[in-house]
């Protein structure tokens, strides 16, 4: 057999593999089904309660109805939200409980519902400054109160870049509009977490849905969240479930593209939006006005520790460079910002910077944003590598700029030969607001 055939041939084997369907196993993933809105759970509830009398809106719906969910069984209603579950994960639509789906089915993932039809309409803020504060803390793997502050203003800064939106913390959180908590099985709204695995964080869609949960986001407690990267062992990243639920906080429903943010599914550390995600609470929230932006040439970079280069070349108006194996370094640029227009103070919504690293053994870490002195913004753990020609970092508080901007780029280069160990920096720039 030629290799392609015999390529083919097992591909054939793999997806005729289905796993046998015990009742139990149709249970869960009828229960699955529901929770995540594949499943109407209406129809289940009707079907348990056939001798009581159809209630008038009920009447209207059983026109609608093709058949009913009987529990343990794949009947139709069962294959037909199987089908829509693997169509929305990006599997092969087989409504059966193949391999794939199983795995799917129990990958860890955001508690809120897939098909938007059962669940609450997404809605938007009628302010675009929102606050959010904490109801209390996570101790995991050593994370400390203002860890945890960095790593939450890293998430709300990711949508801050593209939006007209800004997040400033308030210590009271019972007047924040979004509030954030740890929490473990039972919470008192009804939507009960699992235990670790499973679904890890929920979020209330703004206001008026859910009353005064709207906003809010659960982390589950029995989770073992980390900031860390690598995250070691079944540990969860924040950053990245918190920028997923913050999507929902400000609207956006889950998205079918795989390699969004807002996709169901945890994928691992992800710490930037994908085109997606911006289109999605651009549609919501439209772009924000510029109202000044400052841009300089990537000549100008300082290097914190040259000793560890193996080579630096400023050429006209670019710079490239050579880490050795094996060191951080830290690279500087002290960008010329207008602070004042119009007899306004300018707001920072974001630095831009503009590089490319020539492998994975050049990498982009750490992106810290200051004005003047103080630190701004902090983007951690972000392993960007390859052409950047437009990446923003956003400033979660959109602060007025005093004394200038400055960002701070931390880069870890690995071991691997010169030319992977080479990286560019083009230019680096912000944007500013009144
Ligand atoms: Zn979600
Ligand atoms: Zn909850």
């Amino acid at each position: 057999m030629s290799e392609v055939a015999e390529q083919k041939q097992s591909k054939k084997l793999k997806k005729a593999e289905f796993i046998p369907q015990k009742p139990t196993d149709v249970k869960e993933l009828q229960k699955h089904l529901e929770l995540f809105g594949y499943l109407n759970p209406n129809d289940a509830a009707f079907g348990a309660e056939q001798n009581r009398p159809p209630q008038p809106e009920e009447a209207a719906l059983e026109s609608l109805k093709t058949s009913f969910v009987e529990p343990g069984k794949m009947d139709e209603a069962t294959v037909t939200a199987l089908k829509k579950y693997q169509e929305f994960h990006g599997l092969d639509v087989t409504g059966k409980l193949d391999k794939e789906t199983l795995a799917e089915l129990d990958q860890k993932r955001c508690g809120m519902p897939d098909l938007a039809e059962f669940s609450t309409h997404g809605n938007k803020w009628s302010t675009n400054s929102l606050t959010y504060g904490f109801d209390n803390y996570t101790t995991d793997n050593g994370l400390t109160q203002s860890k945890i502050h960095e790593a939450i203003a890293q998430a709300f800064a990711m949508w801050a870049a593209e939006t007209p939106l800004s997040f400033r913390r308030i210590n009271n959180s019972a007047s924040a509009d979004i509030r954030i908590k740890f929490v473990s099985g039972t919470h008192g709204d009804g939507s009960a977490f699992d235990g670790q695995g499973g679904v890890l964080a929920h979020a209330y869609y703004p206001p008026p849905n859910s009353g005064s949960l709207a906003g809010d986001a659960h982390f589950d407690g029995d989770e073992s969240w980390t900031i860390n990267i690598p995250t070691g062992n079944g540990k969860v990243d924040l950053v990245t479930v918190a920028a997923h639920e913050f999507g929902h906080s400000l609207g956006l429903r889950h998205s079918n593209v795989n390699g969004s943010l807002m996709f169901p599914t945890y994928p691992g550390p992800k710490r930037y939006l994908h085109a997606d995600d911006i289109a999605g609470i651009r549609t919501i929230y439209g772009g924000y006005a510029i109202e000044n932006a400052s841009w300089i040439h990537g000549t100008s970079i300082q290097v914190e520790f040259p000793e560890r280069l193996d080579r630096i070349t400023r050429a006209g108006f670019y710079t490239y460079l050579y880490g050795k194996a094996n060191t951080t370094n830290w690279f500087h640029f002290a960008l010329p910002t207008p602070v004042i227009k119009d007899q306004k103070r300018l707001k920072v919504v974001c630095a831009i910077l503009r590089f490319r690293t020539f492998s994975a053994k050049a990498v982009v870490n750490h992106v810290h944003i200051y004005d003047g002195y103080t630190k701004i913004a902090a983007h951690n753990n972000l392993n960007l590598s390859g052409d950047n020609w437009f990446k923003k970092f956003g400033v979660a508080h959109k602060p007025s700029v005093h004394w200038g901007m400055g960002i701070s780029i931390g880069v870890s280069f690995s071991s691997g030969t010169l030319n992977e160990r080479r990286m560019d920096f083009v230019s680096a720039g912000c944007d500013l607001i009144n």
